[in-house]
């Protein structure tokens, strides 16, 4: 069985200008000569959009991909609500297509903790509307251990959903600190019974981190989304992090994620998932020549027995 636990439902709408800015700006001083960000800016997520998923289903169905986990995201708060879709509107699109494709698509539901009423429509996304999860982006603005998520923790404990956090690098202006692992070694501490899902394992540099918080934490979960681009530039050294963190906190607790977003430029010859599904489902081969070993069980939990526990497929 292969679920893919961290994937996105985009349309042009779903994110504010402000972000994608921050995008154009990573991309245009990467390398000189500098470029103008202004001239990346078009270009930035339009070729993602697939808020029907119509193109999602069909390339999950061309890669034999059971089940996809989709993350909302709400970055309203953080840039002045400069986004053209309310994110109640986002989330409802999600419902739909929860609704539309049973077994197939889940979502997790994301709305900043500084919102009013984020709890009751949680409660509500979870019970009424198939909800699997809840997604926090710390990054615009709250830290994981502030006081003002913990509503939001109980809800989840009460439910038995887990919360997936952002853990990677970010774009500018948004604060890449606000998701250091220290923040969720306090969650944790404070929250036993939290099911912590950590997005990204830290990707690039955060997961050796997460790795000692997460060892001794039997509700820490690691989702590999963003590892896909170590993987395809340099295999041997991602098949080496992936046995630590095997080693560290067992196969049983890591799950296989992308952060594909379906759209007119992310499918056929441009998708790059499927070569990482090929590269994962290989390992107990192609690791040999590394020196590294993995079993067929380890991986069969990696690429999608543990999301199928974890969303209750
Ligand atoms: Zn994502």
């Amino acid at each position: 069985m292969i679920i893919d636990m961290h994937i996105h439902v985009w349309d042009e709408g779903y994110q504010p200008i402000g972000y994608k800015m921050g995008m154009a700006k990573g991309a245009a001083f990467k390398k000189m000569p500098f470029k103008d960000p202004l001239d990346i800016l078009p270009k930035i997520m339009s070729g993602a959009s697939d808020p029907d998923g119509i193109l999602l289903i069909q390339e999950m169905n061309k890669f034999d991909i059971d089940a996809v986990v989709a993350m909302v995201v709400d970055m309203g708060l953080a840039f002045n609500q400069q986004q053209d879709t309310p994110i109640e509107a986002v989330i409802e699109q999600h419902a739909k297509l929860i609704a539309e494709y049973p077994n197939r698509f889940f979502a997790f539901f994301g709305m900043d903790p500084r919102r009013k009423n984020h709890v009751a429509l949680f409660e509500d996304a979870i019970i009424n509307k198939g909800f699997s999860g809840l997604k926090l982006y710390p990054p615009c603005g709250f830290a994981p251990d502030d006081p003002v998520c913990f509503d939001y923790y109980e809800k989840c404990i009460e439910l038995d959903v887990p919360v997936l956090f952002h853990t990677a690098n970010t774009f500018p202006p948004l604060d890449p600190g606000l998701s250091h692992p220290s923040h969720l070694s306090a969650v944790s501490s404070l929250f036993p019974d939290l099911k912590v899902i950590y997005g990204h394992v830290g990707r690039p540099y955060w997961w050796q981190d997460i790795l000692h918080i997460a060892e001794s934490n039997p509700n820490a979960y690691l989702e590999l989304s963003g590892w896909n681009h170590v993987a395809a530039k340099n295999p041997k050294k991602f098949a080496n992090i992936l046995r630590e963190m095997v080693d560290t906190v067992g196969a049983h607790r890591i799950f296989m994620g992308s952060d594909f977003a379906a759209g007119p430029k992310t499918v056929g010859d441009r998708n790059r998932l499927p070569a990482w599904l090929d590269y994962l489902k290989n390992l107990p081969i192609n690791a040999e020549e590394y020196n590294v070993q993995f079993t067929d069980e380890e991986i069969e939990l990696i690429m999608g027995e543990n999301a199928k526990r974890m969303i209750k497929l």
